[in-house]
């Protein structure tokens, strides 16, 4: 599957991977782990998102710097590389603007539906995340490429897209997968456990028990929400970034088949998070109604509007599979 991606992407001889907006373990897992492998491979290679990396995965930057792009830093480059979304729009402006230079742009991507503007494009919705691509991509071409820094990348990526191996996205090629990391890399699980979810700020917690009061059910607790305003986060000195992982709280709930989570944002709009935990519930299609996408049990999209009139139009458009 990778042979025509390997083979295009090593004939450049610079290239940038860019990860998606608001960015993600997976995304930046498979990021640093693929700029890894295509320099090992040779090609000079740069990094860019124009978001800032989550506190708790800065460790990445070690192996690989993720600088913020400029329009100009467009030029420089053969080729581009998207890693982990599949549409131009979730990678920001200048991303945005790769299509006007008229090289080619590479993607690697597990979600549904992919834009057909790219190169040799590697799209497995099957694939329990990007970074369980990335190391087949490894896998295909030489295995032995795998260093520690590659393994942990690509081993945060799919922890944090499977929440830790639980998703039905898992599949036993996943788990060999994580073995196969975990003994390249002599690391331990636990090592990035600790990283990734021992670090979080008091205030963060917080903001999660305030969250917490608000989970209500919906249709006869087929669905549960869960509601973060910007008044929780002036109260516990919080932001945005601090509310990642919230949605599987009211998916944790008893006979709930979908969730939605539902955040103010500073800029006026309503942050919706799905998640489906049944083959019926297509959260998807959910939050296509609302101009967004994602898969088919996670799914994300933006409300214009208040809360209460996004909490009635989401839940009345989820009821429509029931
Ligand atoms: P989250 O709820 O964690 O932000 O996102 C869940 C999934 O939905 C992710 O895989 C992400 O790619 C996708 N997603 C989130 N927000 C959006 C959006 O605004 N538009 C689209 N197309 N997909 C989104
Ligand atoms: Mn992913």
């Amino acid at each position: 599957m990778f042979k025509e991606f390997i083979s295009k992407v090593l004939q450049h001889d610079n290239v940038a991977i860019f990860s998606h907006l608001r960015p993600d373990g997976d995304c930046l897992g498979s990021q640093v782990a693929l700029a890894l492998w295509v320099k090992n491979n040779g090609v000079e290679v740069s990094a860019y998102n124009e978001d800032a990396i989550p506190e708790n995965m800065t460790w990445l930057l070690n192996s690989v710097s993720i600088k913020k792009p400029r329009p100009a830093d467009l030029e420089n480059y053969d080729a581009f590389i998207l890693v982990d979304g599949n549409a131009l729009h979730r990678f920001g402006g200048v991303a945005e603007q790769i299509l006007k230079t008229d090289k080619p742009v590479y993607m690697i991507d597990h979600h549904p539906d992919p834009d057909d503007i790219f190169e040799a494009p590697v799209s497995v919705v099957s694939a329990s995340s990007t970074c369980e691509l990335i190391y087949h991509l490894y896998a295909e071409h030489d295995v032995d490429q795998i260093d520690a820094e590659a393994a942990k990348a690509m081993y945060l990526g799919m922890v944090t897209d499977t929440g830790s191996f639980q998703f039905d996205s898992v599949k036993p090629a996943t788990m060999h997968a994580a073995a196969d990391l975990l003994e390249r890399g002599r690391f331990t699980p636990n090592l990035i456990a600790e990283k990734i979810y021992s670090s979080r700020p008091l205030r963060q917690l917080k903001l999660l028990s305030q969250a917490l009061d608000t989970i209500t059910l919906h249709e006869n607790g087929v669905f549960a929400s869960i509601t973060i305003t910007q008044e929780m986060f002036r109260l516990t000195d919080t932001s945005s970034e601090d509310t990642e992982g919230f949605v599987q709280y009211p998916l944790s709930v008893e006979g709930v088949k979908a969730c939605i989570l539902f955040r103010e944002d500073d800029n006026g709009r309503i942050k919706l998070s799905l998640r489906s935990q049944s083959d019926d519930i297509d959260v998807n299609k959910w939050a296509r109604n609302f101009n967004g996408g994602g898969h088919q049990k996670a799914a994300g999209a933006h409300y214009e509007g208040t809360l209460a009139d996004a909490i009635k139009d989401v839940i009345a458009v989820g009821a429509e599979q029931l």
